[in-house]
Formats: structure tokens, sequence, C-alpha cells
């Protein structure tokens, strides 16, 4: 025996029924939001959250009373109802009721083809998701002919061993218990877990009396849109079928004809006038109202137009950027809640070139999705190689065990890079995310053999230079040959949005940039600056390489202030030409970090090379490479240690600074240069180096008759520096956090290695997260949340913010904002993205003081 529970278990759609989203679900609200609106909704019942627990519970409500909340025998319709439409749900089960006397009766009034047509699916989606039979039984409805319609119900009969039911009570009450049961199946759970619900999400049902797409006069049913969901831009989409029941019109090859009036055939603005103009007038209510781009799916029962219900268009990022931009300039919606409609995510897609998410895959091997954006190319597995392709105007990908500085021309003139080692912070991650190329890293299953040249796949297959594969940064997947691609696009709604974004959030956001070239970009994206820029990047070049050797290599004082003589002029320009593409906005520079043997020779060809130019022997050389190598240079003569035991480089660098803030000057907006020293770990090291630096400065004022001033900061990237930062905030006018460094000093984890077992220590729940992409806010943000308050309490006016990787990651954005720094920086194509994240906290924050 059923128990029934006697609780207000449903409720009657009416403008004043008490349904809201949250206890009845998305679908029942916007049907109340239709009645209000004064559309022809059919009847419709809505059962909670509540009552649906209790149905798949095994407690129905009385089917009795649900009936009668319609008219005498209806025939009705099942959709569920979830809090928010996007998790999804059961499928909608349509014709409720139909039974052999329904048919009979409906014979004689719609024709037998129409009667049995609408059984038969009712049979179909009965057997189907209520018995769970085989839909292959049950899958050709194209024939409705009395014989099919008595084969279905033997079927039905033989695999239940028991006649289809024929009261429709029953008929609901099972259509109700499958529905809700399904939705508290693991498979249903999991499925809408992946699209952001809770994992007690709720369930609503509604159900509706059909109005009917078959019988006599136009009856038919159809789907109406009123912008394009790939571009957002306004245009009429859908289609309508003459005697058809649900979204019949969209499947293919029906039949189905165009909605406005079409050279390609039939439409319903011809077939139905009044109709058509009843849905243009519908779609333009809701968009006002609903305060969204709605599809409408409707039907024509003998001439009359009712509206079934109304859903959020499905849409691209790109649409979905549009649309919340024209739904504000139409004033229907403010700009602030435009802002929130967009996932910050989202713009990742408009930024780059994505493999078109329709395309068939052949994934080869997946790895760390380091930098977003798709490219295909031939492979190469030499930086040289990809210089010659890209000569050559073909697109390559650049396939590396891992990356190195001498790679970073290679990596300029790839596609795309994949390596088998490395995590979010190696090498190839950060230099491909600062140039915006599609990068995966840290590859599991594949092997690669530089000698060979061959990339093997575990699965056995093997690829030579030269054949096409291609990378999906976003997914981290490796795809064999060529995938399609949709093209990035930047427009105008893009550039409000941001602008709109701008005006709602409270942090800076600046770029890490290097080159012009990533200047450019960053001040293309609006960064409000350049929060880091990582000088050794420059001595890279082939010119600068050797002279930079020379220096290396020099004993005696004065040889190596004759290549450091030789290196300002060039140094000198970079910075001008940064400095005048930022426009006079602030641009930090770090002080030279890397240990110097990352510039030395490694193959016998290039230290004989070295030989040559220096006039000494190959020996010498090689003596000399091993004298600098360092067991582990991560932790050894690197950054300010440098700075400290060979003074000139600094003293150098900073005359560079020095004198480019004169030229650019001059030329342009007045710049105030930031000048910052790497890998601090103790006071008395800024203080030395601030001697200097000062004393350069005083210099160049003399020499030139100019005054100007600069900001000296430090780079907090140790744990000490951390702990000790009162007594370095005292001589520093900002703290940039190098949280990459950070991380890998706090865990004691190499950065560059850790993608080798990453995945393995977050599948086991180790780490919730890999701390080089996301900032570890307990341990590593600990450590900052120390630093600041002690810097803080030194001087209250330091500038504080972050530079490393995390930068631009929207939880390392919540947790600056909480710290209250002054901003992040981050690689120039996450600029929008932190541009966004950081003004959907601020109006988040905004709208939870109000309420
Ligand atoms: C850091 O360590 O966080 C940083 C930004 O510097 P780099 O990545 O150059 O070491
Ligand atoms: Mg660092």
């Amino acid at each position: 025996m059923q128990k029934v529970v006697t609780l207000k278990p449903y409720a009657l759609i009416t403008p004043t029924a008490s349904i809201t989203a949250a206890t009845h679900g998305g679908r029942a609200k916007c049907l109340q939001r239709l009645i209000r609106l004064g559309l022809p909704v059919p009847t419709t019942v809505s059962l909670s959250f509540d009552t649906v627990h209790q149905i798949a519970a095994g407690h129905l409500p009385d089917i009795g009373s649900v009936l009668n909340a319609f008219d005498p025998d209806p025939l009705l319709s099942v959709r569920p109802s979830s809090e928010d439409p996007d998790w999804g749900g059961p499928g909608a089960i349509l014709n409720v009721g139909m039974n052999d006397a329904r048919h009979a009766a409906m014979v004689k009034t719609h024709g037998a083809a129409a009667a049995t047509a609408l059984f038969l699916r009712f049979i179909q989606s009965y057997a189907v998701h209520v018995a769970r039979l085989d839909p292959d039984m049950f899958d050709d409805l194209s024939d409705p002919t009395e014989a099919a319609l008595r084969q279905a119900l033997e079927d039905y009969e033989d695999e239940t061993g028991e006649p289809f039911p024929q009261d429709p009570g029953r008929q609901l009450a099972e259509v109700l218990r499958s529905m809700a049961r399904a939705w508290e199946g693991t498979t249903a759970r999991l499925l809408r877990q992946a699209k952001g619900a809770p994992a007690d999400a709720g369930l609503g049902l509604v159900v509706q009396k059909m109005a009917l797409g078959v019988g006599g006069d136009e009856s038919g049913s159809g789907v109406i849109q009123f912008v394009d969901p790939a571009t957002g831009e306004a245009q009429i989409t859908g289609r309508y079928l003459s005697q058809s029941q649900g979204r019949d019109a969209l499947a293919k090859g029906k039949g189905a004809i165009y909605l406005t009036k079409d050279p390609r055939g039939a439409s319903l603005e011809e077939l139905s006038a009044p109709s058509f103009e009843k849905l243009i007038e519908y779609g333009g209510v809701c968009r006002e109202r609903l305060r969204e781009e709605m599809q409408i799916e409707f039907t024509i029962e003998a001439g009359e137009l009712a509206v079934l219900d109304a859903v959020r268009v499905q849409r691209s990022s790109r649409a979905s950027l549009a649309i919340a931009v024209k739904l504000a300039e139409d004033e229907v919606i403010p700009r602030e809640e435009a802002v929130l409609r967009v996932p910050p995510g989202a713009l990742n897609e408009l930024l780059h070139p994505q493999v078109d998410r329709l395309a068939k895959r052949d994934v080869l091997a997946r790895g760390i999705a380091a930098s977003p954006g798709a490219a295909v190319g031939k492979i190469v597995f030499s930086a040289a190689a990809a210089q010659a392709s890209a000569a050559r105007g073909e697109p390559c990908i650049l396939v590396r065990r891992e990356t190195h500085p001498e790679d970073i021309r290679g990596m300029h003139s790839a596609a795309g890079v994949l390596t088998e080692r490395g995590g979010q912070t190696s090498h190839a991650a950060v230099i491909a995310r600062g140039i915006g190329t599609p990068c995966v890293v840290g590859t599991q299953g594949i092997s690669i053999r530089h000698s060979t040249k061959r990339l093997k796949i575990d699965d056995g297959r093997s690829f030579s230079e030269g054949d096409e594969i291609t990378l999906d940064g976003a997914t981290g997947e490796v795809l064999a040959g060529t995938v399609p691609m949709l093209e990035p696009s930047l427009g105008d709604a893009f550039q409000k949005l941001l602008t709109w974004a701008d005006a709602a959030r409270d942090i800076g956001v600046r770029a890490n940039a290097d080159t012009p070239a990533e200047a450019r970009m960053a001040h293309m994206f609006a960064a409000q600056g350049i929060g880091l820029c990582r000088t050794e990047h420059m001595f890279y070049e082939d010119d600068r390489l050797t002279v930079m050797r020379e220096m290396i290599f020099a004993d005696a004082a004065e040889d190596r202030q004759a290549t450091l003589d030789q290196l300002l002029p060039m140094q000198r320009n970079d910075f001008v030409e940064l400095f005048e593409i930022m426009a006079g906005k602030p641009v930090t520079i770090r002080l030279f970090d890397p240990p110097l043997h990352e510039f030395l020779p490694s193959e016998r060809a290039d230290m004989r090379q070295l030989a040559e130019s220096l006039d000494l022997p190959i020996a010498e050389v090689t003596a000399r490479v091993d004298q600098l190598s360092e067991f582990n240079p991560m932790l050894g003569m690197r950054g300010v240690r440098l700075g400290i035991t060979i003074p000139e480089i600094y003293d150098m660098q900073a005359r560079a600074i020095f004198e480019a803030a004169i030229e650019a000057s001059t030329r342009g907006e007045a710049v105030v240069p930031e000048i910052m020293i790497p890998l601090v770990s103790a006071k008395r090291e800024v203080e030395i180096v601030k001697t200097r630096i000062d004393a350069v400065a005083a210099a160049v004022r003399v020499e030139t008759g100019t005054q100007f001033t600069y900001r000296l900061g430090v780079m907090v990237e140790t744990p000490r520096a951390c702990l000790r930062a009162d007594e370095i905030a005292a001589h520093s006018a900002f703290l940039s956090f190098g949280t990459n460094d950070l991380t890998q000093m706090t865990y004691g984890l190499s950065r560059d290695d850790a993608g080798r077992f990453m995945s393995n220590y977050v599948n086991q729940g180790v780490y919730q997260e890999d701390p080089f992409h996301i900032l570890d806010q307990d341990g590593v943000g600990e450590l900052l949340t120390i630093a600041a308050e002690r810097g803080r309490n030194t001087d209250s006016r330091i500038t504080l913010s972050i530079c490393g990787e995390h930068g631009g990651n929207i939880e390392s954005i919540e947790f600056c904002r909480r710290a209250g720094f002054d901003y992040v920086s981050c690689s120039p194509f996450r600029v929008p993205v932190a541009r966004l994240a950081a003004a959907h906290l601020a109006i988040q924050q905004g709208k939870a003081a109000k309420s």
C-alpha cells in the first residue's frame, strides 16, 4: 500500500502562488513569470523539491487531487524543474493520460493518424523511461498505424508481464516516481555536480496540460529564439513543424519550416502570420521582463497559440558576452549585472583559438593545460627547427622533453609547445603563458627521443618531425592530426564589458611582460602597468648572448666593465621601448635573477665557438663551465646573491633603467621606474644593493643634469623574507610576492619537476590542487599574510602585490583583495580575465553588504 502524504504537496501555478526557484525550481518559477506576463501558458501544476524527494522515497502525494487541478481526462506533460535549469534533469514525458479509451475518442476528433501517433509516443516514453525497457524495441514511430500500436502494446505486455497501464492516475504516479528516482541516481548526481550543482540539489517537477500540436486546422509545434547562439547577434532562429509535439521541429529531416520568410522555403510567418506576430511580441516581453534572451517552446492547436515553456538560450561564451552587453545597453539590466553574467574563465575562449567542441578528437596523451588556446602544426624537436619552420611559414609544434632559456626564440616561432616534463610554473609554462602560446606540459604517456626525432605514444603509435598534431591548451590534450578550430574574437562588446568591470573593481591589475611585444599586449588589454619585467630574457638574444658570456668569463674588473658597457645601450633601448609602450604607467623591472651558468653553452660545438670568440683554449671554457655549475642552481648563486657578489651587473641595469626613464620622459609621459630586487632573504642584501643603486642614480642625475625619482622594492619569494618583512620593508617602497619561488621553497618542492607526480598527488588528495597553479592559501598564504602585516607595521603605505603565476587566478585575486593588496600581476593574456574576476568579487561583496 502506498503511503499518501497530506502536506501541501503541489501548487497550481497562478500569478500569486507561492513558488520560488529555490523550492520549486527554475522552470516552475519561469512559468509563473510567463503567466504573470499574460502569456498563454496551459494549466500547470508544480511539485516542490520536497515533494519530489518524498516521491523518490516512496511517498506519493494524492495523485487524484493533482489530476483534479486539470479538466476531466487531461493529457499531461511532465518536465523537470531544477533550481538552475543548466543542471538538467530527466527528459520530459508527453501525453501522460493516453489510453485505449482516449485513443478511440481522439480517433474521432483528431483523426486516426494523429491519435495513434500520440499514443505510440507515450507508450515509447513510458516503456523506456518508466518501465526501463530496451529503447531499441520502441524506436520506430515513423508509421503510426493501428497495427504498429497493437504491436507496441503487445511488446510492452510481453516484456513487463502486465498490460500497458490504462489508469491515468497510475500512469502519472509512475512517471513522477521514475523521474524523481532518476534524479537521485549516482550518475545523474555526478553529472549535475560537474555543472556546478551542490550534492543535495533538489528537483521540482511541473505537470502541464498538453496543448496538442496535432489535429485539425493549423496545428503543430516549434521553438523560437531571438539571438544567434554562437554570436549573440539579434536574429530569429528556430523551426516550426505542423502536426508535431515537443521539440520535434528541431529534429533534422522532418519537413520543419522556417519561422521568418526565407527564400529557401516555407515559413510560419506566411503559414500563420497572427501566431508569428504574437511570438515576436512574446519574445520582446520575455526579454524585457525576464531580463534575458529566452528560447520559447510553443504549440499551435487548431490555430491557437500556446507557450509551453521558456528557457535561457544556450550560448557560446562569445554570445554570452554580447547578450549581456546588449541587455545593459538597452537598460534591461544594470551594467554591474552584465559584468556578473559573464564568467571570467569564459574570456579565455574569446582570447585564443579553440578546438571546435563538436570536432572528433583522437586523443594521443594528456598533460597539464599550461597555457590556453589551441594550436595545430607540424612537429619539430628543436628551437632551431621551429625558427626554420616559421621562416617557411609553416605552423609547428615545438616538442621538447622540457624547455630551457635557449629555447625561447623557438617558442616564439612555434604555434604551440608540448613538453614531457614540467608543471604550471616550469619554464615552458611560464614563457608560453607570457607570449600567449598554447602549451601542454608534464604530459603522461609520451616519450620524446631528441636524438632520433621521434615522439612515441604509449599506445604504440610513433610520430616523426613533420607529422601534424593538435594541442588543446584548455584541456591539456594532445590530439592526432589537424582538428578544426574556432577563431578568437574580441569586439566592441568585449571592450565595453571590461570597461564596466574596471569601474567596479577595487584591486589593480598589472601584467608580467618581458619584451616589447608582451608590453604591447599588456597595454592592449589595459593592464595598469607592468608588475614584473624579467630582464634576463633580454640577454638571450643572439647578439647579446655572446657579450653576456664574455662578461661571465671576464676575470679582471675592467674586462667585465668593458662587456657591461656593451650591454648597457642594448638594455637602455629595451627599457625605453617598454616605458614608451606603457605610456607613463608604472613599470617594475626586476634585476637579473637566474644562475649565470644558464647562459653558458652545454653542447661541445657551442663551447668551441665560445672558445674561438674569447680566444681561449676549449679546456679553459669547459673548466669555467664546470666551476659555475651548482648542485642546486635554483637555491644557489642567483638573484640578489649575484647582485652582491658581482655588483657591476646591477649597476649597469640600474643605469640603463635611469637613462631610459629620462629619455622616455623627455619624449612622452613622465616615467617613475620601479626597480625590484629578486630572491632577497636578509635586510642587509637590500641595504647593500640600495646603497649602490642610489649612488648610480646620483651619478646619472649629475651627468645628465636631470632630476628624476624612482621606487626601489623587494621581490618577496623566500620564506625568510616573509618572516623578516618588517625590517626589509624599512628599505622598500614596495613588496611584490613571487609566489612561484615562494611555493617551491615553502613546500621544498621543485617547480620544474613537480609536474611528474603532481597528478598522482592530487588524485590521492594529498594536495587539493597543484600549489603552483592554485595558491596554497593555508601555507604559502599564511606566509603572505604574515609578511603583509609585518611590512605594513613598518610602513603603512607600502605597496603590496603578487607577481607569481598565481596572480591571474580568481582564488588568488580573492585572497589578495582580502589581504588588502594593491594589485595582482599576471601574464598579459590573463589580464582581461583578472580584471573581470576582480570586478565580480567587488560587486558580489557590495551586494552581500547590502543584503
Ligand atoms: C616567482 O618566483 O614567483 C617569480 C615571479 O619569479 P620567477 O618565476 O621569474 O622566478
Ligand atoms: Mg622567482
